[in-house]
């Protein structure tokens, strides 16, 4: 491994039917996905406890940290099954959808999976086909239903997703199927859990507390997705304040304000994260096309190379890995996208808010990286007991691998999603970063570059196990 070869921005991608094997995994993680996301909005509990155990596995014979991630559904809003999956609609068409109503018999009266009755009111607008059929609320009909009246021609088909902008859920965004997903995560110890359709803060600190209560000390993710979460900058930031991380779900996020509005967020997102030393995850329709091609268009592998150059941590795959034609080629090429991006062009410069409240911890972070830069040295080491030390790093965005070693695999497992980071598992000792070294050296993995004898690495550490904090610096040949 060289710098040059070290991938900084990671890829985290969905597990589904195209690889939902042992094999299929260990490939993903062998051509460089860095982190698996289980969606919550598919499979039974006997599926995910086997794609747990497939991933672990994979980890393992790569003898690298892969983060899990338990994406809740969170009130993900779905029409019922439609005769025939197909009805053609109207501009002008009055349509009833009814949570009663279990088999639809081909006409304007609908089933859909959640009852808006309780939710919505008059004149709020909604949309149907993940934003493709526009409408907006007429009645509520009975405790049940509701009738709308729609804005622009088109068709439906089953399960596809309906949005509600404006309409307030009054902080009830955790459903009765969230609580038990919950439960089931904290038992199986995922390293990671979004949030689904956050539209305040204080989802996400409802979410903590639940979460505390099952022992469940996963990092948080708020995916950001709603109207209400976006309305302001300042509601914006207090949401990436009270959460570990955020993720830019562009396809819901288009649906519910519209497409124009979704580079502009993701550009004010992923420099909020780094301005609070916060994860930042750009989710959907990155490599879409290779779903059914063998190759990204060009308009996808800009969209790529710009999170890169944005500095987000990672870029995510969704239907690329779940159902997808080209799995591990989509892997394969997006790694090449990263690479060549990042080896080109230096990540872009944010202005760093000067009350941020981990002051201390930055003026470190930002000394080591300038003089990792100033003494070209060949990587970071990062001894780290809860993560902070390599996340802190991190968020300065070195252009330097940080090797960070922990004594807890799930502190590993963590870091495996952050920028610049690739982490190890080693049992404590005041010397286990440079024992590390020497080992990935030994094993061909660190390779002195041409024209030196040795490595040049910056060794950063806290002064004891566990405790976040970082206070020593040392600069070693090894
Ligand atoms: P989803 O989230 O795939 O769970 O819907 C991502 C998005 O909305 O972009
Ligand atoms: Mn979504």
């Amino acid at each position: 491994m060289s710098k040059t070869h070290f991938k900084r921005t990671k890829i985290l991608a969905t597990i589904g039917p195209s690889v939902r094997s042992e094999e299929k995994i260990t490939e993903l993680v062998m051509a460089g996905v860095n982190g698996c996301r289980l969606n919550f909005s598919h499979g039974t509990y006997e599926e995910h406890e086997e794609e747990i155990r497939w991933i672990r596995a994979a980890a393992e014979k790569k003898g690298r940290a892969v983060a899990i991630l338990q994406d809740l559904q969170g009130p993900k809003i779905r029409l019922g099954t439609l005769k025939d999956n197909h009805l053609d609609v109207h501009a002008g068409d009055e349509l009833i959808l009814d949570s009663a109503v279990t088999e639809h018999d081909g006409s304007l009266i609908l089933p859909i999976q959640y009852n808006l009755a309780t939710k919505v009111k008059v004149n709020e607008p909604i949309s149907l086909f993940d934003g493709k059929i526009r409408a907006k609320i007429t009645e509520i009909v009975s405790e049940t239903a509701i009738k709308i009246v729609l804005e622009n021609d088109g068709f439906l088909m089953s399960k596809k997703g309906v949005n509600l902008p404006e309409t307030d859920f009054g902080g009830d965004v955790l459903t009765e199927k969230d609580l038990n997903d919950i439960a089931f995560g904290a038992e199986h110890d995922f390293d990671y859990v979004a949030m689904s359709f956050v539209q305040s803060a204080n989802d996400i600190i409802k979410l903590r507390e639940i979460m505390k209560q099952h022992n469940y000390d996963a990092k948080v993710i708020a995916k950001i997705e709603t109207q209400k979460a976006i309305e302001t900058d300042k509601h914006l930031e207090e949401i990436v304040k009270v959460s570990d991380g955020i993720m830019v779900a562009r396809n819901d996020m288009s649906a519910e304000a519209g497409n124009e509005v979704v580079p502009i967020v993701q550009r004010k997102l992923i420099a909020f994260c780094r301005r609070h030393s916060k994860f930042c995850i750009v989710a959907s329709q990155m490599f879409m096309s290779m779903v059914e091609n063998p190759e990204p268009t060009r308009a996808e592998v800009s969209d790529v190379a710009n999170a890169v150059v944005q500095g987000a941590d990672v870029v995510m795959l969704s239907d690329e890995t779940t159902n997808g034609k080209f799995p591990i080629e989509t892997v394969k090429q997006m790694k090449k996208v990263i690479l060549y991006t990042q080896n080109h062009l230096p990540v872009s410069q944010i202005s760093q808010d000067p009350s941020s409240e981990n002051n201390n911890y930055d003026a470190i972070a930002s000394a080591v990286v300038d003089l990792a830069e100033r003494l070209d040295v060949d990587l970071i080491i990062s001894q780290t007991g809860t993560g902070e030390t390599s996340r802190i790093l991190a968020a300065q965005r070195p252009d330097v691998p940080i090797l960070s070693v922990t004594s807890d695999p799930h502190v590993a497992n963590q870091l495996a999603l952050i920028y610049g980071n690739t982490a190890f598992t080693r049992p404590y000792s005041v010397t286990y970063g440079i024992d590390l070294v020497k080992e990935l050296k030994a094993s061909g993995y660190l390779k002195v570059p041409e024209g030196k004898d040795e490595l040049l690495a910056i060794i950063v550490s806290g002064n004891k196990d566990r405790i976040a904090g970082t206070d020593t610096i040392r600069i070693r040949h090894i």
